[in-house]
């Protein structure tokens, strides 16, 4: 995934350029669908504040099941 044009991280505002390391986070929560882009810094930030790893993110997520 690539940038087309300047984004500003959603947490820190600090600009993130095409061709830039950036993280796009989607998230499903009971107020409804967030979805934003953040700068590495904050993805981090994020990452921690989950307390996840790349492992631990497909063992959190339940596989869906499409068959019913
Ligand atoms: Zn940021």
């Amino acid at each position: 995934m690539t940038l087309r044009q300047p984004h500003d991280c959603t947490r820190c505002d600090a600009r993130i350029h095409p061709g830039e390391e950036f993280a796009a986070v989607d998230v499903l929560d009971p107020d409804g669908e967030i979805q934003t882009l953040l700068c590495p810094a904050c993805a981090t930030a994020l990452r921690e504040f989950l307390d996840v790893s790349d492992d631990a993110a497909d063992a959190v997520i339940p596989e869906r099941d499409d068959s019913v």
